[in-house]
């Protein structure tokens, strides 16, 4: 492999670390190298890594009792990627973090005294906050002087208007972080990269962007900056997702309490792990199932998707005043042309018009000529976000670890 100095992309969450190691051939230019995953931790874990063709480097089953842990998943990446390397370092880490709570507004270095902060913030996210920092710790204690940099999913909608940062509670709450956060914020701002260059003419104006992946939001971005979100204080807020239900009454949750005496980590586990698609169909949470069954009761699941997702357009609309532009992508939104068409034939009262043909080839531009919304197929690439945050960090500090050197 080259020897050219590099960034590495860690993502890691509750049954896989995702990495993805960058060149970087000049000053800010970034070139994947290496694309690989650990997945199926405790299970069946298994290790697969690709370079930049797709070509596979290595496929394989890892002994379950060996990767029972985010953490041994960690070490057993970071060993592949020694291997592939020759023991360089990378010149930084860039990390996903789901939450950044009220203070962070941009990708940061970390340090102890960060790392402390951010993990005061799992209750926010209790299924990914620690899983994403486990790494971070890790990597802080062997080699202090790597710098580290949290790239956070809530950072981008940081400067919504305060009206759409409430809820309706006192302000008490509010002030110790009780607000609208929003989330899927790198892959917002990825797209709102994108757009000046796939879409030009929408990309100064109102645009809708669906993240429809595993997990699901929609972001209204006006002159490419985010002004509101589906989502809320946790990823649980909004559009239903695979297994997470979306808005809710918070009356059935005082329901599971007081009438069905759930306990608050049960109440967790069916919010987070048993709703959304796969409660709806008691299929699958897996859109691809879902599509090719064809059962009433998977058809049903999928029709109370895309029509949540028309709701919420009205919503992000109103937001922004009006709408030029639908942006679709993550998973769903890249590839499945069905739930894109059943999604702008509902929005048809504001004028999108989807053109069946580009919508099956999958765009970029799926509506048709005279469809007053223009219409988008864009795939996301957060982890490219992150790569490019951090090489921006690093450069940003890297007179001070010179000085630092010196000393
Ligand atoms: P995440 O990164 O949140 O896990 P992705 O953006 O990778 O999610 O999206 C994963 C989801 O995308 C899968 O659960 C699946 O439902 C959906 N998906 C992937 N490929 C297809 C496809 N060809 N058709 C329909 N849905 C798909």
């Amino acid at each position: 492999m080259t020897d050219m100095d590099n960034v590495l992309v860690i993502n890691a969450g509750s049954s896989s670390v995702k990495f993805q190691l960058f060149g970087i051939p000049a000053h800010d230019r970034l070139e994947l190298l290496v694309k690989g995953q650990v997945d199926g931790i405790g299970t069946r874990p298994r290790l697969l890594a690709r370079n930049s063709e797709g070509g596979t480097l290595i496929d394989a089953p890892l002994a379950p009792a060996e990767v029972a842990t985010v953490s041994a998943a960690l070490e057993r990446a970071l060993l592949f990627l020694r291997e592939k390397t020759g023991g360089k370092l990378p010149s930084a880490i860039g990390h996903r973090v789901v939450h950044g709570g009220p203070d962070y507004k941009e990708p940061t270095v970390v340090t102890d005294a960060v790392l402390n902060h951010l993990e005061r913030l799992a209750p926010l996210a209790p299924l990914h906050q620690l899983n994403n920092l486990a790494p971070i710790r890790i990597i802080l204690a062997r080699h202090p002087g790597l710098p580290q940099v949290a790239c956070f999913d809530t950072a981008f909608h940081r400067g919504h208007p305060d009206v759409a940062d409430r809820f309706a509670i006192p302000d008490d709450l509010h002030r110790e972080g009780v607000r609208r956060y929003g989330f899927h914020g790198l892959s917002y701002e990825y797209i709102a990269d994108r757009l000046p260059k796939v879409a030009p003419e929408i990309a100064t104006g109102r645009v809708l962007v669906a993240h429809l992946g595993s997990g699901a939001s929609m972001c209204a971005l006006v002159s490419g900056k985010s002004v509101e979100s589906t989502m809320g204080f946790t990823a649980l807020d909004g559009l239903p997702m695979g297994t997470r239900p979306g808005q809710l009454d918070p009356g059935i949750v005082l329901y599971l309490l007081t009438e069905k005496r759930m306990s608050g980590s049960a109440i967790q586990n069916l919010l987070y792990n048993e709703c959304g698609l796969k409660g709806l169909s008691g299929i699958s949470n897996d859109a691809r199932i879902l599509l090719a069954e064809q059962s009433p009761a998977a058809t049903f699941a999928l029709k109370y998707f895309t029509y949540r997702i028309s709701l919420f357009a009205g919503m992000l609309a109103a937001a922004m005043g009006g709408i030029d532009g639908f942006v679709f992508t993550a998973g769903i939104g890249e590839n499945a042309p069905t739930v894109r068409e059943a999604v702008l034939q509902r929005l048809s009262w504001l004028g999108a018009e989807v053109d069946p043909a580009a919508n099956a080839l999958g765009g970029p531009c799926i509506s048709t000529r005279k469809s007053r919304i223009k219409c988008y197929v864009i795939p996301t690439d957060e982890e490219l976000m992150i790569a490019r945050h951090t090489l921006r960090v690093l450069h940003e500090h890297a007179p001070v670890r010179r000085e630092e050197k010196r000393a």
